[in-house]
């Protein structure tokens, strides 16, 4: 963690999902719940503001290393 502009704290590790690149799979969601949902047609969307808990790096990473569309980056 490192202190934002306003005197809290900002995740080191930012995820964000290429909609145009994503075609449903499912992957993202499976292997990292906490990190991932969809949306009601079935493509993965981040579940919260993108900001990824450290604790859930590893299963952020994990699922962007199994996305087969390589829709999912995580950047920091
Ligand atoms: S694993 Fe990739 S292609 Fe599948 S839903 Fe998640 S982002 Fe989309």
């Amino acid at each position: 963690m490192r202190p934002d502009r306003r005197g809290g704290e900002e995740a080191e590790v930012r995820v964000r999902i290429d909609g145009d690149r994503c075609t449903g799979h499912g992957r993202c969601y499976t292997l990292a719940p906490e990190v991932f949902g969809c949306d009601d047609r079935g493509f993965g969307e981040v579940a919260a503001d993108g900001d990824v808990d450290p604790a859930l790096e590893g299963p952020a990473r994990l699922a962007a290393a199994n996305c087969p569309e390589e829709a999912v980056f995580l950047e920091g």
